[in-house]
């Protein structure tokens, strides 16, 4: 048998949607999983909606999720030039020309010279016919006079597929991957236009059945929002004499049981997500919830998903989006699964919107992230959490500094300068495991509270804030470490000043 060969087909008329960058994923999981090839296609036949900057976003979203195509365009200029090529729809006009004008000669389908007048004339004589207004006749479809005509006129024309069949008694049927056996009467299908008389580009069943014949697709992978559109590309395969791909539609992303998420409930572009901080990993464990789970597992990596992915354990319900379920995945992944490298690189962006220029390999990085990883749900909060390292002097939250640098802590902020001074080690790449030289300098930082007959409790929070200008962060010891001995005493001087400066100011 041959390898599989999946594609993902997105209308470039948005960012790519979640619910398009699931889809996504699933195709080129298997496409992973199988050893196949994952093929990219731009559906780009509606021309008043299509725009160049959606093509980027959409291959820009792609990238980031690290869902990488084996053929398709590189970018909205170059076509990629793969050997199904091009990729495209906007430019494959002259195949579907070719193929639908074959479909005409083989019986399948007609050249239909009416024009949309000539529909309504009919539709509003049939409705006079059975006595009801326009707007109230239902169960009704044009069937055009042209249909069993082989007329060529000098004369613009649709090209239109035979489907409509009402007294049929067939069932078109198909095995779904996801679905099962799904079954849909004959009998409710119309004609439909395959390529309009005034627009040289296809309509979508047409322009996809074409390309996913001629590209050799195996797989036929989209959200359960296409099933009804399956019947009617299946009579075109049929009529093509093209063997079916296998189908699989997928659960849609809900907002709640029965409407699908919009952009007025949150945010639904992937540019959105990496904006706002999420990791592609972090942002992929929730997607593929909608189809696809592993037992209580939640976190999982793109390579741990190629392992575990399998068309069993696929679910066909609908799922409702839960934005604050997504956001708790993405920290937990911070937390528990991105490594500290990644992290380190990821956040450099963040940084540098709170204009903290840190460069890749900065010394403090890796330690600073490894003190912070499990406080923030998000690269943008991760770089809040880390301001306090890379400023010059922190951000002090002068309310809480008026109830804690007080003329009594003073000498202890002090000598706890001079002993940043002596006890912590100056770090690099180097040193030992941050979490040893953690421990140690909590032991001496413990002895060294007892020594001056300080205690903790006291002391903790002017210390905190006299670090990092903050009341919530990581353990004293930690930041010590990250921000060295002479930047931990000199914010520490600064803070025991401030203290007895208070009395001056009382
Ligand atoms: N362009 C279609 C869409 O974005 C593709 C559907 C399909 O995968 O067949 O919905």
């Amino acid at each position: 048998m041959s390898k599989p060969r999946l594609r993902f087909a997105p209308s470039p008329t948005g960012s790519l949607h979640i619910g398009g960058a699931r889809t996504a994923l699933f195709n080129w999981l298997w496409a992973r999983k199988s050893g196949g090839t994952f093929v990219l296609r731009v559906e780009d036949t509606d021309v008043a909606r299509n725009t160049r900057a959606s093509v980027e976003a959409i291959f820009t979203a792609l990238r980031w999720l690290g869902l990488d195509w084996d053929e398709g365009p590189s970018d909205a200029d170059d076509d990629g030039g793969g050997p199904h090529g091009p990729y495209f729809q906007s430019k494959r006009v002259a195949l579907y020309r070719e193929y639908a004008e074959r479909l005409v000669r083989s019986g399948h389908a007609y050249r239909c010279y009416c024009t949309p007048e000539d529909e309504d004339i009919a539709r509003r004589a049939e409705a006079d016919r059975r006595g009801v207004s326009v707007d109230k006749l239902v169960g009704w479809s044009f069937v055009s006079p042209w249909r069993d005509k082989d007329a060529e006129l000098d004369k613009p024309y649709a090209i239109k597929l035979k489907a409509f069949a009402p007294e049929s008694k067939e069932l078109i049927q198909w095995k779904d991957l996801v679905l099962g056996t799904i079954k849909i009467p004959a009998n409710s299908l119309r004609d439909e236009v395959l390529i309009r008389s005034n627009n040289p580009m296809p309509l979508y069943n047409f322009g996809c059945v074409v390309d996913d014949h001629t590209m050799a697709i195996s797989h036929v992978i989209r959200g359960n929002d296409h099933v009804i559109n399956t019947p009617t590309q299946i009579l075109l395969y049929r009529a093509l004499g093209a063997e079916l791909p296998t189908f699989g539609h997928l659960p849609m992303l809900m907002k709640d049981e029965s409407t699908k998420l919009s952009k007025r409930d949150g945010a639904v572009g992937v540019d959105q997500y990496d904006q706002q901080g999420y990791l592609p990993d972090g942002l992929l464990s929730y997607l593929v919830r909608f189809g696809w789970s592993f037992g209580n597992e939640e976190l999982f990596t793109k390579a741990k998903l190629v392992e575990l992915f399998d068309w069993s354990r696929v679910s066909k319900s609908n799922g409702i989006y839960d934005f604050k379920k997504c956001r708790v995945i993405n920290q937990k992944f911070i937390a528990k699964i991105a490594t500290v490298d990644e992290l380190s690189k990821r956040v450099i962006p963040f940084l540098a919107k709170r204009e903290l220029l840190v460069r890749d390999g900065h010394p403090r990085l890796i330690d600073a992230v490894t003190t912070v990883k499990h406080r923030a749900d998000t690269l943008a909060a991760l770089a809040d959490e880390m301001d306090f390292y890379f400023r010059a002097r922190p951000v002090i939250d002068e309310a809480a500094a008026a109830q804690l640098f007080k003329p009594d802590v003073a000498d202890a902020l002090d000598a706890l300068a001079v002993f940043a001074e002596a006890a912590v080690p100056e770090r690099d790449e180097r040193s030992s495991p941050f979490a040893d030289a953690k421990t140690a300098l909590e032991d001496a930082l413990r002895k060294k509270l007892e020594a001056l007959a300080l205690d903790m409790k006291v002391i903790g929070q002017p210390v905190r804030l006299a670090l990092s200008g903050r009341t919530a962060t990581p353990d004293l010891a930690s930041m010590m470490l990250v921000l060295g001995p002479n930047v931990s005493a000199l914010r520490l001087r600064d803070a025991a000043q401030r203290s007895r400066d208070a009395a001056a100011a009382t």
